[in-house]
């Protein structure tokens, strides 16, 4: 009875406890949450999740779009030019998935117009709607109120951390423009 903790049944031996943990941590989740672009069949109706629009300046470089990393930001260094987008989560209402949105200039204000219409940002209940069908077409946001009811327990990491998740893949870039460009460190040198 006093003797070793456990007489272990060698099949299931390990070497040490596993790591037991009932949820995911947020670096654990996976970045399944999709960017929504407003598409040219509109968004429906969506929800907001989120309390406050995070807004970035951003490029559209090397393909995709990219935040910008001033002070070193190589896409600033060609001149790439800079636009503003936002960034909040929404769930749709009919089928209760979560999406990250992507929001214009035009469209945030648009938000906030309607913010203060209905009091909130929070479960504001919004569509986004893509003028003529073009992929390029204006998108325009448009509210219809405040969802009455009730919002899900999400596990959703800040919406910081999802951008910067999506946004990882293509900081190569970055790292080589560094890369060239260091100057001999001061400090410790890094293990560059
Ligand atoms: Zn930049």
């Amino acid at each position: 009875m006093s003797e070793s903790p456990s007489p272990r049944d060698p099949k299931s031996s390990l070497p040490a406890e596993p790591n037991w943990s009932p949820r995911p941590n947020d670096a654990d989740l996976p970045v399944g949450i999709p960017l929504l672009r407003i598409p040219q069949h509109g968004t429906g109706f969506q929800v907001v999740v989120s309390r406050e629009i995070v807004g970035v300046d951003t490029h559209y470089f090397k393909g995709r779009t990219l935040p910008c990393t001033m002070p070193v930001c190589p896409a600033c260094m060609e001149f790439s030019p800079k636009r503003w987008h936002g960034y909040l989560y929404v769930m749709s209402a009919k089928k209760l998935t979560i999406a990250a949105v992507e929001l214009t200039a035009g469209c945030a204000q648009q938000i906030d117009r309607a913010v203060q219409n209905f009091g909130s940002l929070y479960k504001l209940i919004i569509q986004g709607t893509r003028q003529k069908q073009r992929a390029n077409g204006k998108i325009e946001i448009s509210a219809s109120g405040l969802f009455t009811g009730a919002i899900p327990e999400l596990r959703i990491p800040p919406i910081k951390e999802l951008l910067k998740r999506i946004w990882s893949g293509g900081f190569k870039h970055v790292e080589e423009f560094l890369a060239k460009n260091q100057t001999p460190a001061t400090t410790e040198n890094e293990g560059a």
